[in-house]
Formats: structure tokens, sequence, C-alpha cells
């Protein structure tokens, strides 16, 4: 038995996970390389799915945790810390409005807390999106826009209402006064790295605004620079969202999510309606902060654009007969196949030393760290035609 064997037998004996048994085991990361069980290294293009900004073992987070652990683990939600009030104050300044801010331990939890904000307005009719993916709490589920994912635990919680995804005049019919919120991803992630038409995100402002209707941005995926700016509305102009959930990119690797609400939506939750013992552990929130620190102070937001240019350039540049075309936003990118052969692809990338996710039968996901250095972008993409023609190749075989 090899050690990803090892490991694949000692989890179906203790383990369950939505994604089946893992034929891979890994145990060692630094920055952008993992190795796995048998000693193969490999350029990790998923990043602990989209959560590990820095990379692997980075060391302002190594420091930062260190440091906290050992002056102040946890406290609860019962007394203030630093790192939780810093943290706080930081995400406003970087979404440069007055709001407040909630911690929680992940993007569904964030979610769910976004759920009960809007409840508090009185109205209880939601509309999400076709596709787009919230978690998979209830509440989240509800609003999470694919039905294989609900279809075993119907019925789900609240009155929601899924319309096409960027399709504007659906928004428009669906909304009305009694709508609580609106919740869109301004790019969705895990349906396949899907781009709305430009203005879609201010086309949804404008008609929040005129029926009351909050609308929430989940940035749980595309924030914390995963775009190539702090959050990705940011590059939407003007668009002011009442509410934001992030999660993921934030703890660099450590669970943390937030929720963050602006204007008077902040003070719609009074204290008592909502709280959980480890949002805001100050280990996950010095680990935030090293994480913001570290991409302000590494240039990380203008590294993370050009690195995705580079790539998207690269992948379209070999013009090869696999590859219709690459969408997305800085280090969050798709490569739509002309094929479903997308699970082909992970595997055969796996094979060359390349770990990369398929969301979709026709989409190849990449979400590195955004410390990816050019020579391992370029590596890859010198390795990435042979591994679609090894892909086609196992296809025509199974086929
Ligand atoms: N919202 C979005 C946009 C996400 O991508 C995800 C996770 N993929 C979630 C919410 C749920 O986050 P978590 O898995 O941390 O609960």
């Amino acid at each position: 038995m090899t050690g990803n064997q090892e490991f694949a037998a000692r989890w179906q004996g203790a383990l369950t996970n939505n994604y089946g048994t893992p034929a891979l085991a890994l145990v060692r990361g630094e920055g952008a390389q993992v190795w796995d069980a048998d000693g193969k290294q490999y350029t990790d293009f998923v990043g602990g799915i989209a959560v590990n900004a820095l990379g692997h073992a980075h060391p302002a987070i190594v420091t930062a945790v260190t440091e906290q652990i050992s002056t102040l683990g946890h406290v609860s939600n019962l007394y203030a810390s630093e790192p939780v009030l810093a943290l706080g104050e930081r995400l406003l300044q970087l979404f440069g409005r007055p709001g407040k801010v909630f911690f929680c331990n992940s993007g569904a939890e964030a979610v769910e807390a976004a759920f009960k904000i809007g409840r508090l307005t009185g109205r209880t009719h939601m509309v999400s999106t076709s596709g787009g993916f919230h978690g998979r709490t209830m509440g989240a589920l509800a609003l999470t826009g694919q039905p294989a994912k609900q279809g075993p635990f119907l019925p789900l919680p609240g009155d929601v209402t899924h319309v096409p995804y960027g399709d504007v005049e659906a928004l428009r019919a669906a909304v009305t006064e009694e709508t609580a919120f609106v919740i869109i991803e301004p790019i969705q992630g895990e349906n396949g790295v899907v781009v709305p038409p430009a203005g879609y995100l201010t086309a949804a402002r404008e008609i929040t605004r005129a029926t009351g209707t909050l609308l929430v941005l989940d940035e749980v995926q595309t924030g914390i620079g995963r775009c190539g700016q702090w959050f990705e509305h940011q590059a939407h102009e003007g668009v002011e969202p009442d509410i934001v959930t992030l999660a993921k990119g934030l703890g660099g690797g450590l669970p943390i999510g937030a929720v963050a609400a602006f204007g008077p939506v902040a003070d719609l939750l009074q204290p008592g309606q909502h709280g959980t013992t480890f949002g805001g552990n100050p280990i996950a929130c010095a680990a935030g902060l090293a994480v913001i620190d570290t991409i302000a102070s590494d240039g990380l937001l203008d590294q993370v654009k050009e690195r995705g240019e580079r790539l998207r350039g690269g992948i379209e540049g070999f013009a090869h007969p696999l590859v219709s075309h690459v969408r997305g936003a800085g280090l969050l990118l798709g490569i739509v196949l002309t094929e479903p052969l997308a699970p082909q692809v992970q595997r055969a990338a796996q094979d060359a030393g390349f770990l990369v996710n398929a969301p979709a039968p026709d989409v190849v996901r990449l979400m590195p760290p955004y410390v990816l250095s050019e020579a391992e972008v370029d590596v890859f993409l010198q390795a990435l035609p042979g591994v679609l023609d090894a892909a086609k190749s196992a296809a025509d075989v199974d086929g």
C-alpha cells in the first residue's frame, strides 16, 4: 500500500465527507508547493478551496498565530480582545464605509448571519441566483441555487426565489417591497467561475434600493484580494452593498468568517439576537490581521492581477482545441473547456504535479495562493498542453 492509499483506508474507517474519500493525502506545504504522503510534489492551484491566500506555512501567519496562542488563545465574546477589535476595524477601513462586523467561523455561518439580519427587516421573502453557492447549513442551503445539493434536505427554511444569474430583468421581476434581501456572488465561484455581464451589480443595487430591499454580496470566495482588489464589488464602480459576507481567504487557513453590515443595517442586529462561542477567536483574528497586513505590505493585490493575467494570456495563447476561453478575475479563474473533460484534466494535472479543481464538467478552476511566483506560473503553462492532451487521450480510452 502506498502512503496515499493508507490514508484513504483510514479515512474510510473513520470519516465521512461530502466529496468522498480523498485519493491524495497532503502532508506538508510551503508557499504554493505541497507534498503528498508518497513524497510527490505539486504546485497547488486549489489553495484549500481559495483559502490559502498567503500559501502554506507563511511566516507572517506562523508568527501571528504562535504569538497569539502564547498570549491569549480564546476568550469568547463575553470579553473583548485586541485581535478581534483590530480585525473588525481593519476590515471597515478596507471597505471604506462605517458599519459593524460580526465574526463567525465559516462562509455558511456568515451567510446564516446575513439571513438573520435580513429577517430583522420584518420581511421574509428572499431572492438568490440559480447556480449560486452560499453554503450547506440549512439556511445557507436554502439560498444556494443548486437543486442537486438541496434535494435530499427539502423542505428548506424560508421563502426563496432563485433567478437566473446575470439577468437584470429577471431580478427586477422577482424583487418586491416584500423582499428582505437579494444575495449575489460578484462572481459565481462554485458554479464554475461565472462572471455576470457588466453593470449587473449596479443594476442589483438600483433594483434593491427602489424596494427598500437589502443587497447582500457574498464575497466568501471573491473577497480579501482573490480577484485583485480587497473586495470584488469594489471593481464595480459605486456599488455599495448593505451586507458583505466573508470567510475563506480571511484567515489564510484558520477557520474564520465575517459578516459586515453598513449604515443603518449595521444596527439591525441587537445584542442577544445572535452569537457563537468561537466567533472572534483571537488566534483566528490574529491570522486574519497577518493576511491583510501581508497583502498590503507585499503588494499582493497587484501581484494577483499580474499572475492572473499571465495565466489567462498563457492559457488562451496556446489555442488548444480543448480550451474555449478563460474567465474570472485575478486568481479566481475558470478554464472553460470545449468538452466536458474537467475531471480528466484534473487527474492528468495531478499526474503532472499540479492540483487543480473541477467545479463543473467543462470548467477547470484555478485559485492558487497570491504568493504564486512567475516561475510557478510558467512551469504550469509549459505543462498544460501536455496535460490537456493526456486528458483527451484518457477520455478517448474510457469512452
Ligand atoms: N459562499 C460562497 C460564495 C462560497 O464559495 C462558499 C464556499 N465555497 C460558501 C459561501 C460557504 O463557505 P463554507 O464552506 O466556509 O461554509
